[in-house]
């Protein structure tokens, strides 16, 4: 099956830990294959496999990666998630479903170099909004929300419920 990577771009350590822990999570949530972060940070890449060790799947992090490198040995296609893009329903069509694909979100200002090198610049409407909702919403348009409920064979899994909490451990 065709992977999903998340590149994120512009992450600082201090200001954007909970964002960027958010995106990976929002990532992995809703079926991605891993993310790579530009920055170097351990205790986020420790947050996140903490998470993913718990609750199953096989997501990967990696930080200290950047843009540059993600995509120079990457056979897939680079779609950058911008305020400035094409519309999204415009741009979704164009993302192969076979083909790996590498959606990238930054963090404050992209270098200009980005919108050029992506294959696609796709807007989830063209206001200034969040790196987390615009990744939620394309990969939830792009998966047709079938990973939402997949199993992940996890020591820590939730069991949908009307009401309370039901979660379901088991001995790693
Ligand atoms: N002002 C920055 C710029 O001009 O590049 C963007 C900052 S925004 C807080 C952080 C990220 O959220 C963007 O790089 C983009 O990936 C994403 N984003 C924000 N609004 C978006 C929108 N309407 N559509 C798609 N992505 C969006």
């Amino acid at each position: 099956m065709p992977g999903i990577w998340v590149m994120r771009i512009g992450h600082r350590p201090q200001r954007d830990k909970r964002v960027t822990t958010h995106v990976a999570l929002t990532a992995r949530a809703m079926g991605a294959s891993g993310i790579f972060v530009d920055t170097p940070d351990p205790v986020l890449e420790e947050n996140v496999r903490s998470v993913a060790e718990r609750f199953g799947g096989s997501f990967r992090v990696k930080t200290g990666v950047g843009w540059k490198d993600a995509l120079k040995d990457f056979d897939g296609v680079s779609v950058q998630l911008t305020m400035y893009g094409q519309k999204l329903d415009e741009g979704l069509p164009k993302i192969p479903q076979d083909r790996d694909i590498m959606i990238i979100v930054g963090a404050e200002k992209v270098p200009f170099e980005v919108y050029e090198r992506a294959d696609l610049n796709i807007s989830v409407g063209n206001q200034p909004h969040s790196e987390i909702a615009a990744l939620a919403v394309l990969l939830d348009r792009f998966t047709a929300g079938k990973n939402l409920y997949s199993e992940r064979d996890g020591n820590m899994s939730v069991v949908p419920n009307e009401r309370g909490k039901t979660v379901v451990e088991r001995p790693s």
